[in-house]
């Protein structure tokens, strides 16, 4: 990583008015949770169909032991890292509006951000599908599958976004809200290939938002959306960051 380029942006931060986070799988990775596409990746491991809304439904007791083991078993284990560490110090000193992300795993909030527009919903929280009711995935009993609500005995699924299902209203007006008024756009580990939650960072550029991309690999928004391109990992990148932002 070039020194120079590195000042330039946590100038470009510090001077910012609003600056705001869209992150996704990537900025796990070095938690332990893999992303969804590419080598190692989840839909390697397992198949996708166990998320689809219409198969839950119709087969909730296939689909539940996968996503316990995924979603409960192993994100439950994982721990936030430096990169959402310094995104949570960061809104702590003023230097960030909110962070926006396709992550399911409550890591930006285990690490002590509070304004997180989370755009595919969480994993800790459980919903019934009947009734409406909700828990924390903590406070449930996993053992016995698939999962009936207490109250009604509905199906109960977790309160993140199964494929056929539409982005929660508040999530996506405050995430679109937030790229309106952002004058810096910090993207991290996302490919752009989701749709729409994509749109959020395109629409900050729209907007006249500087762009600064934090991946390993170029992704969709290189090309087009993002001026400043950090090649390497979310977590490294940061711990780089930190000293020119607080520090300096
Ligand atoms: P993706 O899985 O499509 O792509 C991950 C991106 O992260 C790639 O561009 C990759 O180059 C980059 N990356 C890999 N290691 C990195 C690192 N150490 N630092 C920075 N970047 C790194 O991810 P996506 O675009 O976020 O979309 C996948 C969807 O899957 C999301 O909508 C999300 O809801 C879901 N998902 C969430 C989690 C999670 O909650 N942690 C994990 C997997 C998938």
């Amino acid at each position: 990583m070039d020194e120079r380029t590195l000042k330039d942006v946590a100038s470009i931060i510090k001077e910012a008015k609003y600056c705001m986070a869209f992150t996704g799988a990537g900025v796990s990775v070095e938690s332990g949770i893999p992303p969804f596409r590419g080598e190692n990746s989840l839909w390697t491991r397992y198949d996708p169909t166990i998320l689809d809304l219409k198969y839950f439904q119709q087969y909730p007791e296939e689909s539940w032991p996968v996503i316990r083991e995924i979603f409960y078993d192993f994100f439950g284990k994982a721990r936030p890292n430096k990169a959402h560490e310094v995104l949570a110090r960061m809104e702590q000193a003023g230097m960030l509006g909110c962070v926006v992300t396709q992550n399911i795993d409550n890591l930006h909030q285990e690490a002590g951000s509070k304004v997180v527009h989370e755009f595919h919903g969480n994993s800790q929280q459980l919903v019934c599908m009947h009734c409406g009711f909700r828990q924390g995935a903590a406070e449930a009993d996993l053992k016995v599958l698939p999962l009936r609500c207490a109250h009604c005995g509905g199906l109960v699924k977790p309160d993140f976004i199964f494929f056929g299902e539409r982005i929660p209203e508040k999530a996506y007006a405050d995430s679109l809200e937030a790229a309106r008024k952002a004058d810096v756009c910090l993207i991290m580990g996302s490919t752009g290939e989701v749709m729409p939650a994509a749109l959020i960072p395109q629409e900050a550029r729209r907007n006249g938002a500087v762009v600064i991309e934090i991946n390993p690999e170029d992704s969709l928004f290189t090309r087009d959306v993002t001026h400043i391109h950090l090649t390497g990992k979310a977590g490294e990148v940061m711990a780089a960051l930190e000293p020119l932002l607080f520090d300096a």
